[in-house]
């Protein structure tokens, strides 16, 4: 019988393909064109895979907006060969690759999904074959002849989330990632069980637009007790330097100290774009809640309210490039664009 779901597998690098050499003990880069070959198990899923690979796969940690685009721009190539796309990714950056591209693939009717591993795909303990047969079988997902899934997710360890709502929080867990601020989109058990009020949707009739442009002059600031005006001057005073992500206390407080207020306060009159984000993993930054965040929102830094790190420093680097007004900035980075905020 033919199978009618394609999907394309989209190789990038890291743990997950690196299969175990048992007479040298040593670790080595698998060939994907081999998959079916040494995974025989997809041979069972009722769609067919076809995958491509980086030219030069990498650790995730060597990410960067460069290989965002070489991902978007095979997406938009094949979006309509394919249903869906799966993309293996080391752990490390996968938050913030998955958020990058949610902002890039706008208008998504197709599911894209990142998975990775904690252990190699070729070793005996390993958590990669689960991660990605059920990715494969969540692009694969159908219903009333359209996708379930028309987001870019990440789906780990019996777990689909939304990209842009996942922090990495453990580096030895199989279960490494979190989603603190908006629930699992799937939960894989015997069955999987689909959370379809949370889906993502966008609007019918619009087509897929890619986005290429992801400016990088941007900076991530966490506060901490003790930090003196000669760093925060140094990070605001970076040549070229448009945009910040600054990571602040609890529900975004930061000190009132006038040194700190009056640095950023001309640092925002010169152009500069200030984000509030909490440092903590999970919870909302509610500016003028406590008196230690009222000075930021008089000065009106932009509210980032429940959103991650990376999901911040992403969406500055898409607005940057998509030329939003300087006036409108704050108002449209406020708006959740792709769900990544409440
Ligand atoms: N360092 C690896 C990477 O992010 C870890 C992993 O693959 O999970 O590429």
């Amino acid at each position: 019988m033919e199978k009618k779901t394609n999907i394309l597998l989209i190789y990038t690098g890291g743990t997950i393909g690196m299969v175990k050499d048992y007479q040298s003990g040593a670790l080595k880069a698998f060939n994907f064109e081999k998959l079916m070959e040494n995974i025989p198990e997809l041979n069972q899923l009722d769609c067919s895979v076809t995958s491509v690979s980086f030219e030069a796969p990498i650790d995730s940690s060597n990410m960067d907006t460069s290989h965002w685009v070489s991902m978007a721009t095979l997406i938009e190539r094949h979006y309509n060969e394919y249903h869906g796309f799966v993309v293996l990714h080391g752990s490390d950056t996968m938050s913030y690759t998955g958020s990058a591209l949610s902002y890039m693939l706008e208008h998504l009717s197709k599911p894209v999904i990142f998975t990775g591993s904690q252990l190699p795909i070729g070793d005996l303990r390993t958590d990669a074959k689960e991660n990605l047969i059920t990715s494969i079988q969540l692009a694969a997902l159908r219903e009333n002849n359209e996708a379930v899934i028309q987001e870019v997710c990440l789906y780990f360890e019996y777990k689909l989330y939304r990209a842009n709502r996942t922090t990495k929080i453990n580096a030895e867990h199989f279960e490494a990632f979190a989603s603190l601020n908006y629930p699992s989109l799937v939960t894989s058990g015997v069955h999987l069980n689909v959370n379809h009020a949370f889906l993502f949707r966008k609007k019918k009739s619009e087509k897929l637009k890619v986005h290429k442009r992801m400016d990088n002059n941007v900076a991530i600031l966490k506060l901490f007790p003790g930090l003196n005006q000669a760093v925060l001057q140094s990070v605001l005073n970076t040549p070229s330097l448009k945009a910040l992500v600054l990571e602040t206390y609890g529900a975004g407080n930061a000190p009132t100290e006038d040194w700190l207020i009056n640095d950023l306060k001309e640092a925002i009159a010169q152009g500069l774009h200030i984000v509030n984000v909490t440092q903590c993993s999970g919870g909302s930054v509610l500016m003028g809640q406590y008196e230690t965040s009222q000075q930021l929102q008089k000065l009106q830094v932009i509210n980032g309210k429940d959103i991650t790190t990376e999901a911040a420093i992403t969406k500055l680097m898409f607005l940057l490039g998509s030329d939003v007004s300087h006036q409108r900035f704050k108002t449209i980075f406020e708006t959740s664009l792709r769900g990544e905020m409440g």
